[in-house]
Formats: C-alpha cells, structure tokens, sequence
C-alpha cells in the first residue's frame, strides 16, 4: 500500500474504492469552501489500532457543521462507526492518519448553502511524519508570516472549515518559498495565533505558555491534551495568555503541535536561533509523554483510545 493511498473510502454510508471516490465540478464546497473536516491519527501497538480521542476529534466536527448550518445525517455513533469502518476496510495495521470531510454537495448555482446536499466522506491512509523525517528529534524552522490569521469578525476561527485553510495555504506556501517548514502567523491584534495546521507553545524560564482561544486559533485537541499531560505529568500549569511576536524570538524553547505534527520542536524563528538551536528539555519532555500517551504506554490515558479491532 502507498502512503498517499488506500483501497477504500466511506462515502455517504457506502464503502467505495478509491478509485471511484470522486464528487461532480458542481459540488457547493469545491466553489464556495463550504465544508468542514477533521484529521485523527490511528496508533499501531499492541497488535491493534487505536484511534486518539475520536470523540473529541467528532465533536469539533459535529460543532464546525452545526455553525455552518449542515445537519450530519448520522448520530455521533454512526459516525465513530464509519470511521472505525474505513481502517477495518482497508485492513491498515501501522499508524495512519483519517480524514472525515462533510461538505455541501451537488447542488444550485448561487451561495446558498441550504439547497444543495450535505455529504460525507472518510479516507485513511497510514502515515509517518507529517512535518518531515526527523523533525521530532531536530526541530523545524518557521517564518512568522505576513498573512494574518483569519480574524473572528470574518470567519470563525473554532471552525476546522474548509474555506479557513485558503489562510493557512498562502501562510505555508510564504515559509516554503522562503526556505522554512512551517509559518507562524499573528492573529488580528498583532499577537501570536498559531500554525497553518498547529497549535504552538513556548517556554521561558521553566515557565510554560501558550495563546488563548481568542487569539484567532483552532482549538487544538493536542493544545488540550498537552494543557492536561503537563498539568499531571510534568506538574506544570501553563499560562494560557496572549504572546507578542518578540517573546517568541526570546524563548528558550517553542513548540508546535498537531494530530498530524504531533509535538515538533522549533528551533528557528525568522533569523533568531531559539535557546542553543537545538530541541529543548521540557519540550523533550512534553513530547514523550505526548508520544507515551498516544502510543499507551501511560494506563493513566487509554481512555483517549478507541481500538478499531
Ligand atoms: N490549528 C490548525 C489551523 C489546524 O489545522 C490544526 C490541525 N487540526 C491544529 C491547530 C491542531 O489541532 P489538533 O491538535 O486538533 O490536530
């Protein structure tokens, strides 16, 4: 199997093949970004699957639909359901990454969303690193960008919509034209807001910080899970506050964080080095017992894992 490929995908109730996953130039969504989505990773241990914290992942989703006036046509259930389906169907048995998507289907001209159909769709596909080999260990580089993340006023930024990710597209795109992994972008007041796919946190002085949720972010379940992992694990309470553009270059250590990033150091920012250029002590730290949790090695947190078989 290739990485970017599987057999299967579930769509609107039905398992299909890959290949015959495919949606009309008409689609709502395609023109207008008028859908929402969700990335979950699965974890392969102890001869099985594990997906982290579904239930979390489907009630940004279903909240993200609900603002966008789409009715899932499927209870909660159904839908963990059919993302646990997606995994079995295509028989994956290493760490993977899936992808649900609800969107505005087929339907009239015009951008009004209530005529046209509320589909859905479920990928899987097993995965690695999402930021590049390595990265985990050695840090990224990251550009604050020049694009400003959506401001509320124009789009909500709580939503995971479809539409959001033009933003993030052009942030990215800016940091890999200019040679780094990632961007980081300000939110509409000039404070740190976050990734174009994660969440980030710095350290000063053993002190551990991170922007709150009116900094324009998406609220990450892996921003949830590590405000958690640190307060039992590390004994730390992070101070959940607004961060300027300085304080990131003056960190001693900053750190992104995703479902697909999962805990990635950064080492770099613009032209200043963070700490001594290298990956920090509590961000090692943090990560392992993200990694810990994730993987079940820490009984404490199984609960945040749904086997699939
Ligand atoms: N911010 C943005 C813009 C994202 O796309 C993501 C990835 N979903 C995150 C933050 C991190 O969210 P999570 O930890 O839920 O993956």
């Amino acid at each position: 199997m290739s990485e970017e490929k599987a057999e299967y995908i579930w769509m609107d109730g039905k398992i299909v093949k890959w290949d015959d996953a495919n949606i009309h130039v008409k689609t709502h969504a395609l023109h207008y970004g008028t859908g929402v989505f969700e990335g979950l990773r699965g974890y392969a241990f102890n001869r099985n699957v594990h997906i982290f914290r579904l239930k979390a992942h489907l009630d940004r989703l279903y909240y993200s639909a609900k603002l966008y006036r789409m009715n899932i046509p499927y209870t909660h259930e159904e839908f963990s359901e059919a993302v646990i389906s997606i995994v079995k169907a295509n028989n994956i048995r290493e760490n993977c990454y899936i992808r649900p998507i609800v969107y505005r289907g087929y339907g009239p001209l015009g951008l009004n969303p209530l005529k046209s159909p509320v589909n859905a769709a479920i990928y899987a596909i097993p995965f690695k690193e999402y930021l590049g080999e390595g990265v985990l260990e050695n840090g990224i580089t990251c550009l604050i960008s020049s694009w400003e993340r959506i401001s509320p006023r124009a789009l909500p930024p709580e939503a995971k919509a479809c539409g959001n990710y033009l933003n993030s597209v052009l942030a990215r795109l800016e940091a890999v034209e200019k040679g780094y992994t990632e961007a980081i972008m300000l939110d509409h007041r000039g404070f740190i807001s976050e990734g174009t796919g994660e969440n980030i946190f710095i350290i000063r002085k053993g002190e551990v910080y991170t922007p709150p949720l009116y900094a324009s972010i998406l609220e990450g379940v892996t921003r949830d899970s590590l405000l958690q992992l640190f307060k039992t694990e590390l004994k730390i309470d992070v101070k959940v506050t607004d961060l300027t553009r300085s304080e990131l270059y003056r960190a001693d250590e900053v750190f992104i964080c995703g479902t697909a990033g999962e805990v990635t150091p950064v080492v770099k920012i613009d032209s200043t080095v963070i700490g001594d250029g290298k990956p920090g002590e509590i961000t090692r730290k943090i990560q392992k017992v993200y990694l810990d949790a994730v993987n079940g090695r820490n009984a404490k947190y199984i609960h945040w894992l749904t086997p699939v078989y």
